[in-house]
């Protein structure tokens, strides 16, 4: 793997030569595949090595994942508050995975930031905090589990790889990649893969698990927002949804069920810009696609507190919905010619 950012030696060391040692592993808010994957890969793998884990999540995360191994372990931080204080302050290490900057962990970044425990980032988004004691990092990577199966390489512990373990680690590489499709996806993901699915990961079926149990009213949702909501901003090749709080109240819409929404913009032709603007209560919540060479991460960064990657990044606003849609129309005047280019 090319540029990576390798400090975990002495890390991999002091794993191997001791056992017992108390470790909390833990992921951005809203948990996606990656996100869930890489935690419970690396939670079977630590074990198996003899330490004592907990996977700590800030929030909830989506239905269509709780399928995972060892998903039924996991502890939500909003509402066990207590319970996570006490394990994070008494970890040796705290794993941070699939973010870089601890205010993706909401509250829960104040308790990582002030344990004693030492700080391991494992992650592939641009631009890392440094909050860090060890890194295991670098934006080529199609996902934090591929960088998780090349954490298990590197300690020489390929053969520890369960059906289980590899089963975790197929999700996150297929969310990521948008089932192998995105620009990150390279031959060395397809050949790790590979080696999972010999190892016994359920390649098929954990397509249908991810992709396969929507609800009636999400579909009915989708079919909403194709048919009434998503809107084409000619000028600037751009797809802009939102959503506001009794739309969402009208379709039940859980953590997760707007995921892949963005993607419907994205997938019209000629669009190099998609964004998704969603009212969560607290505040409001954007995702950005592109094609090319728009970068979401530096827009997301420079407008909405977000970031990411060049192709799908985050952000948010504690404006109002309808400010928020005004302030994009706004900033996005200056993307006008570059949005044009071919
Ligand atoms: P999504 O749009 O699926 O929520 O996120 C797209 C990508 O951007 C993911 O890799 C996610 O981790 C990252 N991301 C989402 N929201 C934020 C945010 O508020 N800040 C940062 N730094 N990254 C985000
Ligand atoms: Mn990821």
């Amino acid at each position: 793997m090319q540029n990576l950012q390798d400090t975990s030696e002495s890390l991999i060391s002091r794993l191997h030569q001791n056992t017992k040692l108390k470790i909390v592993i833990t992921t951005h808010h809203k948990p996606d595949g990656d996100a869930m994957g890489s935690s419970l890969a690396l939670n079977i793998y630590l074990k198996i090595i003899g330490h004592h884990v907990s996977v700590i999540t800030p929030t909830d995360y989506p239905r269509f994942l709780h399928w995972m191994p060892g998903h039924e372990d996991v502890i939500v931080y909003e509402g066990h508050e207590n319970k996570c204080l006490i394990l994070t302050h008494e970890a040796d290490f705290i794993f941070c995975l699939d973010f870089n900057n601890l205010n993706r962990i909401n509250e829960y970044g104040t308790v990582v930031r002030t344990a004693k425990g030492r700080k391991v980032m494992i992650d592939h988004h641009l631009e890392p905090e440094g909050f860090d004691d060890y890194r295991f990092w670098t934006n080529e990577a199609s996902s934090t589990c591929e960088l998780i199966y090349e954490f298990i390489k590197k300690a020489g512990d390929t053969e520890l790889i369960t059906k289980e373990l590899a089963d975790c680690l197929y999700t996150g590489m297929m969310t990521d990649t948008g089932s192998f499709r995105y620009r990150g996806t390279s031959a060395g993901t397809h050949r790790i893969i590979a080696e999972l699915i010999d190892k016994g990961a359920q390649n098929s079926l954990i397509h249908e698990l991810v992709y396969d149990t929507n609800s009636l009213l999400r579909l009915k949702m989708m079919g909403y927002v194709l048919f009434q909501k998503i809107e084409v901003l000619e000028d600037f090749n751009t797809a802009l949804l939102y959503l506001n709080n009794e739309e969402l109240a009208r379709y039940n819409i859980k953590t997760g069920d707007t995921e892949g929404f963005v993607n419907l913009g994205l997938s019209i032709e000629g669009i190099k810009f998609s964004v998704l603007i969603i009212d969560r209560t607290k505040l409001v919540k954007m995702s950005f696609r592109s094609k090319g060479d728009f970068s979401c991460n530096d827009f997301a960064r420079k407008y909405f507190e977000g970031g990411g990657h060049k192709n799908a990044a985050g952000g948010q606003s504690t404006l109002s919905l309808e400010e928020t849609v005004q302030k994009f129309m706004t900033v996005l005047q200056d993307y006008r010619e570059e949005l044009n280019q071919v």
